[in-house]
């Protein structure tokens, strides 16, 4: 069964959405997506806030944020409170930066200025590390949490969404004809998958060293967010 999320945008309150298709051919193939896949992938990523922008993997991303930290609002408004939570950003998460920057301890690094698998962070530094389909590019994606988790405050959290084919398991694209993200004909360096996600995405957590693993969903199966908690 599907769910639908009709609530307003959890990032700035928008009340009108639009949906586009996102998902092309040489993609769909080689991630092997059914029609049913298709059609939860596309909404994951086209299905969008018109105000602000963002696409339900973000507002999902957002949601889970809101419920971590306890507040009652939107991400927008948490983000005017002054709050001295420390938010590290890996990569920029849809078109939630604008966002995050409000906040006065926000850190944002790219790649490849910055590889999740060695960050160049003090251990224990963040109160919340977030990323958002970013993993499936990491060649080592649990030497990729691991870090996460030592850059992590004792409670910190890493808050993210990677694309999950809920009705496979996780398998690796070693050996595979190299599959990209991104943009149709676009293929980047920084775009190429190394991890296709399943069901079982929380052992990749777990054996990060994560203490527990928490699958958060907005809307059942587009838009899923782990919780992974130090
Ligand atoms: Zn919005």
């Amino acid at each position: 069964m599907m769910t639908i999320y009709s609530d307003p945008c959890p990032v700035c309150g928008g009340e009108e959405f639009s949906e586009s298709s996102v998902l092309w051919p040489e993609l769909i193939n080689s991630w092997q997506l059914s029609e049913g896949e298709v059609l939860y992938i596309n909404r994951q990523q086209g299905f969008h806030c018109r105000q602000c922008g963002n696409n339900l993997r973000a507002m999902g991303l957002s949601a889970a944020i809101l419920q971590e930290v306890g507040f009652q609002g939107t991400l927008n408004k948490f983000c005017e409170s002054s709050s001295a939570i420390k938010i590290l950003e890996i990569n920029t998460a849809g078109n939630l930066t604008p966002f995050f920057r409000k906040l006065p301890s926000h850190l944002l690094i790219e790649y490849p200025q910055f590889d999740m698998q060695y960050l160049d962070i003090a251990s224990e530094s963040v109160d919340l590390v977030v990323h958002s389909d970013t993993l499936e590019h990491v060649p080592n994606p649990e030497r990729g949490l691991s870090e996460c988790r030592r850059v992590l405050r004792r409670n910190g959290k890493c808050i993210f969404t990677v694309p999950i084919i809920v009705d496979r398991l996780t398998r690796s694209r070693a050996g595979l004809a190299p599959s990209y993200h991104g943009q149709s004909g676009v293929p980047a360096d920084d775009q190429v998958v190394y991890t296709e996600f399943g069901a079982d995405v929380w052992k990749t957590t777990l054996k990060a060293g994560f203490r527990s693993c928490e699958i958060f969903s907005l809307e059942y199966p587009s838009a899923l967010t782990i919780i992974a908690s130090k």
